[in-house]
């Protein structure tokens, strides 16, 4: 399978990875739409939120577990954060491999674009 995101679970592609244990990763976004955005990926392949199952409720939780526990290593928690999941072509996805957008360290605005 040619995913992008599968290639650095496999250190095939670099990233500057952040975390990493047995179920999840995160890594800085090669283009930071914010002073801070890094992902946070289940290593197994999900293409999209559409094809979760409810086996995947704990790796879905320990995404979200993991972002807000690296939003506080980067200091972002006590000012806030956004957590965004884009799904499919409306929803604006581009990596076909689900992951969670963690952007702070601006005011983020709503309803987002
Ligand atoms: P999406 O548009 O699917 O919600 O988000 C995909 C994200 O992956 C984008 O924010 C994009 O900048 C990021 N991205 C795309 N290619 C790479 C890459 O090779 N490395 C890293 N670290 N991020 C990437």
């Amino acid at each position: 399978m040619d995913c992008l995101f599968c290639k650095i679970v496999k250190g095939d592609i670099p990233a500057n990875i952040l975390f990493e244990d047995d179920d999840v990763i995160a890594f800085e976004d090669i283009m930071p739409k914010a002073p801070t955005h890094f992902l946070v990926i289940p290593k197994r392949h999900i293409s999209t939120l559409n094809d979760l199952t409810d086996e995947d409720a704990p790796v879905v939780g320990k995404l979200q577990i993991t972002a807000a526990k690296i939003a506080k290593q980067k200091g972002i928690s006590d000012a806030g954060y956004r957590v965004v999941m884009n799904c499919n072509e409306m929803g604006g996805q581009t990596v076909y491999h689900i992951h969670m957008h963690v952007l702070g360290g601006r005011a983020m605005t709503w309803p987002p674009g």
